[in-house]
């Protein structure tokens, strides 16, 4: 397999494909890491702000990281929606979106329901 089959599947999977992808690879990059008083993870976010950028609710880019499904809460993979369901994970007082209602928090791992 290529690196541009890779980029070409990537673009087609379905975002559940995509982030069960992802999310298996980016806690274990060598970038997520801690020192120096900093922990350092990456994960998938979705980034949004106003088209209006004049508007004065403009808050600039917003992040909300992309949750993958909660292990054992789905029999087998969830196709879901792509990315439209949304849930708060107390534990890291963070919005996350997900392609299922029952989520897993890719910070912290807590399950997040999501509406
Ligand atoms: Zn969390």
């Amino acid at each position: 397999m290529t690196k541009a089959n890779i980029v070409t599947y990537l673009r087609r999977c379905s975002g559940a494909e995509l982030i069960e992808i992802l999310g298996a690879v980016l806690p274990i990059r060598p970038e997520a890491r801690s020192g120096n008083g900093i922990q350092d993870l990456l994960v998938l976010c979705n980034a949004y702000r106003l088209e209006d950028r004049s508007s004065p609710y403009d808050d600039g880019w917003m992040f909300e990281p992309v949750a993958d499904q909660y292990p054992g809460a789905y029999e087998g993979r969830e196709s879901g929606e792509p990315f439209l369901q949304a849930g708060f994970c107390a534990a890291c007082e963070v919005e996350v979106v997900s392609h299922v209602k029952r989520a897993q928090c890719p910070l912290c791992g807590s399950k997040v329901g999501c509406t």
